[in-house]
């Protein structure tokens, strides 16, 4: 079996083939840096993290080139810096370096291309340019639109005709299109805001042509795989179709596949800023383990809809432990030639085999724990070190398997008094939730409880954590790869 996967446009489970062989293009909706990030972007962006993993994992084997936007110029964003008092470039810095930052510590990796909007507007002009000129788009007052009466396959991707879709649409006061569903390609600027030339006048572009017009600059179409979360699928993704397939021979999409990732419930409720459940993602990641949320995530299939509650994210902690312990425990084989073992072998076989359908995450941490619960029983070495592989490989691909590494590898360099939990708990427990880590554990805690206070400013905070370490004989050191730290005179 190889990887199947289900595509929103055709509503089907479909098995996956690049189409050129060996390299995978994708294209991910990235953020649009204009507030506090939250845990519902974190849990869409490691899927993608997880899907590009298991692209690029040896069973796969292809190159992946994911691109993830960056739409730094946006309506919110000027009404947050006209709010803030500040520039839309600090903005955008601010908000998309906590973004990133927070990405970091749940060990999502860096895109390989991260195009800005504003560093690709002549490729967006050009686009709108020859949208106009074929007849799709429009001039008027206050900007250029596209027609979506142009295009009859308008709707393919939500699977809503035109009609469904009128049912309510209505035209702005401010808003100076033909028809209700038309969509603004560039806003003409109006005092005081960010605006960039064009043959329309000074102005910006629209969310829904920056990303056709950068995914037809960095990977051209069809490309492999779009994705982004659900709530994207209709309008963005459906303009983002008309925009780019408007412009291509008969026929041809703009993608191969569409993934869309589910939403993410907060106790029930939809998460909003209004209902005042909206906790920003760096004061999330301060206050619970990253590696416990990207257990938890993946424990609900990514399609689902998904409800975060303090009790779930309380059970992962614990199978997080249990992983650990697992994996800790068969440190002495590490180095070993991996033996071949029959029950590790089926294991793999199932583990792989419950991604390879549509990416069942959920299926693929069951086996994990099959796995963690065989290790404790095999008592030859070779068994052992296939194990102890089976794990780090698959781990890996879930995005959890390097930092048990980072966490071993620490530990090997310095045993620590296990009595530490339980101070750095008394002196840092208001801050940072220390529960059933180990010593190696509780310190990561503290740290990155540390970085998140740097990251957001918080310098006495993140001295009272370092000097709290610095107490227990721990000095830390900041490298390029993140903190590191050893025992004082150890
Ligand atoms: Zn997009």
């Amino acid at each position: 079996m190889s990887l199947r996967l289900y595509n929103t446009r055709t509503r089907a489970v479909e098995p996956f083939a690049p189409l050129v062989d060996g390299n995978v293009r994708m294209y991910v909706c990235g953020l649009t840096p204009s507030a506090e990030a939250h845990l519902g972007h974190a849990r869409s962006f490691l899927f993608f993290d997880v899907l590009r993993r298991y692209l690029a994992h040896p069973r796969n084997g292809y190159a992946v080139t994911y691109v993830q936007n960056v739409t730094d110029i946006d309506d919110r964003s000027i009404a947050a810096a006209q709010r803030e008092g500040v520039s839309v470039e600090a903005v955008v810095a601010k908000y998309y370096g906590a973004f990133k930052a927070a990405m970091r510590t749940l060990g999502v990796r860096e895109p390989d291309l991260e195009p800005y909007a504003t560093q690709h507007i002549d490729a967006i002009v050009d686009m709108i340019a020859a949208l106009v000129a074929d007849g799709f788009a429009y001039a008027t007052g206050d900007g250029v639109y596209f027609a979506v009466k142009t295009f009859p396959r308008y709707g393919e991707l939500s699977h809503r005709n035109v009609d469904e879709l009128l049912v309510g649409a209505r035209i702005a006061e401010n808003e100076q299109k033909h028809d209700p569903l038309d969509f603004a390609l560039w806003k003409l600027a109006k005092p005081g805001e960010p605006a960039w030339p064009a043959p329309w006048g000074p102005g910006r572009p629209g969310w829904h042509i920056e990303c056709s017009a950068m995914s037809h600059e960095l990977l051209g179409e069809p490309f492999d795989i779009h994705g982004g979360g659900y709530d994207l699928i209709f309008p963005h993704h459906e303009n983002e179709i008309a925009q780019s397939e408007a412009l291509l021979p008969p026929h041809t999409h703009m993608a191969n596949v569409w993934v869309h990732g589910g939403l993410l419930n907060f106790d029930g409720k939809k998460m909003s800023k209004s209902l005042g459940n909206f906790e920003p993602l760096t004061e999330v990641l301060r206050r619970l383990d990253p590696l416990a949320i990207r257990l938890l995530f993946l424990q609900t299939g990514y399609r689902k809809p998904m409800n975060f509650t303090e009790d779930a994210f309380g059970g992962a902690t614990l199978g997080l432990e249990r992983i650990r312990k697992a994996y800790e425990a068969l440190a002495p084989v590490a180095g070993r030639a991996a033996g071949s073992d029959p029950r590790v072998d089926a294991l793999s076989e199932r583990f792989f085999g419950a991604l390879d359908d549509d990416m069942n995450t959920a299926g693929a941490v069951g086996v994990i724990f099959d796995a963690v619960a065989l290790a404790g029983k095999l008592d030859d070495a070779g068994g052992a070190a296939a194990a102890r592989a089976f794990l780090l490989d698959a781990l890996t691909v879930l995005g959890i398997g390097e930092a048990l590494e980072r966490e071993r590898a620490v530990a090997a360099v310095a045993p620590v008094d296990p009595a530490i939990v339980d101070r750095l708990r008394a002196a840092l427990g208001d801050v940072v939730a220390i529960n059933g880590e180990g010593p190696d554990g509780a310190i990561a805690r503290a740290i990155g409880a540390r970085n998140a206070a740097r990251k957001a400013r918080d310098f006495a905070l993140a001295d009272r954590v370092r000097n709290a370490l610095a107490a227990e004989g721990i000095v830390l050191t900041d490298g390029k790869d993140g903190t590191t730290w050893t025992v004082a005179g150890g």
